[in-house]
C-alpha cells in the first residue's frame, strides 16, 4: 500500500508498506481521509521520529479486516477512531481517558503506524461508528474537533458566557465552533491572520479583533458591560498565558489548549487579584468523541468551513512544506478513492 512517511528533519516522503494485519482486539481499516495536524508539523520540523514511520491520527474510514475477539463491527462500517490503542484495564481507559493510560501507544506519531495510509490498523477499544449523515470528510474531523471539545468542557461553559477565543489556528476555531455550540455569547476571536479571521466568522464568531490593534478584553466590555467570562487560549507561544489572564475578568475562568514548549512566566497575583482559575486542557475522552459524531449527526455543529483543502497521498509532502508558514489553510483533508 502507499503511505506517507517521515523520513527526516523536515521531510516527508511516500513509500510502500506493507498492508497491516488485524491481530486479536484488533481492526483494519481502509482509509477513507485523514486530517493533516499541526503537530504532526511540528514533529516534522523536530525531526525527532523514527524514519519511515507512518504519520496522521486524524482519520476514518471502513472495517476492512476484523481480529480475532472482536464483536459489534462489521466489515464495510464507516468509524472513527480514537487514535491509540490502550491497555483497557487502568483507572485512565475506566474514565475513557485513553490519552493519560501510561501503557498507550499513538498512531501517526511515532510509536504505530498511522492514517497517512491506505490502511490502518486501529484497537476494537478506539473505535465509533459514523452514522450514515456524518460523512467520511466531517469524520477525519472528528478528532481535531473532539480537542476544542475537551477544552470548552473543562471551561464549564453557561449560555450567555462571553468567551474569548486567542487563536484560530486549527484548535481555536475547533474551540470557536463548541463554544458557539455550547451557547456562548458573544464570542470574540483574536487573531492577527487575516485569512483565518474571515474563517472564524464563518465559523460563527461575533467579532474579530486583531490584538495588537486593540484589547479583546475592552471590546468585549463595549459589547456586554462585562469582562470576558471565558478565555480559550490556543496559540501557545511565551507570553500568551499571561495574556489570556490579563483578558480574563473577575472569577473568568481560562483554560489552555496551545502547547507552550519552553518556560513562560505569569504573575500569580494577577490571578489571585481576579479569583481567576486556570485549566490545562488535552487530548479528550471517549464520550466526548462521541459527543462531537453525535453532534455532527443532528447539524448542531457548523464545522464544513473548517476544512479548506482535500488533497491526495501524493500531495503530502509538498503540503507540508506549504503549511510551515500560516496562510488561510485550517483543516487539511487527504482524500483516499473509496
Ligand atoms: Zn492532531
Ligand atoms: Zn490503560
Amino acid at each position: 500500500m502507499k503511505a506517507a512517511a517521515f523520513q527526516k528533519q523536515n521531510q516527508v516522503g511516500v513509500i510502500d508498506a506493507p498492508v497491516p494485519k488485524a491481530g486479536a482486539g484488533e481492526v483494519v481499516l481502509k482509509v477513507h481521509n485523514c486530517g493533516i495536524c499541526g503537530s504532526d508539523l511540528h514533529a516534522v520540523q523536530l525531526g525527532t521520529l523514527r524514519p519511515e514511520c507512518i504519520m496522521g491520527h486524524e482519520f476514518c474510514g471502513e472495517i476492512h479486516q476484523i481480529g480475532t475477539g472482536v464483536r459489534g463491527f462489521e466489515v464495510g462500517e464507516r468509524v472513527a477512531s480514537l487514535p491509540w490503542i490502550t491497555c483497557g484495564e487502568c483507572d485512565a481507559c475506566a474514565r475513557g481517558e485513553g490519552y493519560h493510560c501510561r501503557k498507550n501507544r499513538v498512531l501517526g506519531l511515532g510509536q504505530l503506524p498511522g492514517g497517512y495510509a491506505e490502511y490502518v490498523m486501529c484497537g476494537e477499544r478506539s473505535l465509533l461508528k459514523l452514522p450514515a449523515n456524518v460523512s467520511s470528510r466531517e469524520g477525519a474531523l472528528v478528532e481535531p474537533l473532539s480537542v476544542g471539545l475537551h477544552g470548552v468542557n473543562r471551561a464549564n461553559i453557561k449560555p450567555g458566557n462571553g468567551c474569548v477565543v486567542m487563536g484560530a489556528g486549527p484548535i481555536g476555531l475547533a474551540a470557536l465552533t463548541w463554544c458557539k455550540a455550547k451557547g456562548a455569547d458573544p464570542i470574540i476571536v483574536s487573531e492577527l491572520a487575516a485569512g483565518r479571521a474571515e474563517l472564524a466568522l464563518k465559523l460563527g464568531a461575533t467579532e474579530i479583533v486583531n490584538p495588537n490593534e486593540r484589547k479583546p478584553a475592552d471590546r468585549m466590555r463595549e459589547l456586554t458591560g462585562r469582562a470576558p467570562e471565558l478565555v480559550i487560549e490556543c496559540i501557545g507561544v511565551k507570553g500568551t498565558l499571561a495574556a489570556a489572564i490579563d483578558i480574563a475578568g473577575t472569577h473568568g475562568r481560562v483554560v489552555v489548549i496551545g502547547a507552550c514548549l519552553e518556560p513562560d512566566t505569569i504573575v500569580p497575583m494577577k490571578c489571585l487579584m481576579k479569583e481567576v482559575s486556570v485549566e490545562f486542557a488535552v487530548g479528550y475522552t471517549k464520550a466526548e468523541f462521541e459527543e462531537t459524531i453525535d453532534a455532527l449527526a443532528r447539524g448542531k455543529l457548523n464545522a464544513q468551513p473548517l476544512i479548506t483543502d482535500i488533497i491526495g497521498l501524493d500531495e503530502v509532502p509538498t503540503m507540508f512544506d506549504t503549511l510551515r508558514s500560516p496562510g488561510t489553510h485550517a483543516k487539511v483533508l487527504v482524500e483516499f478513492p473509496h
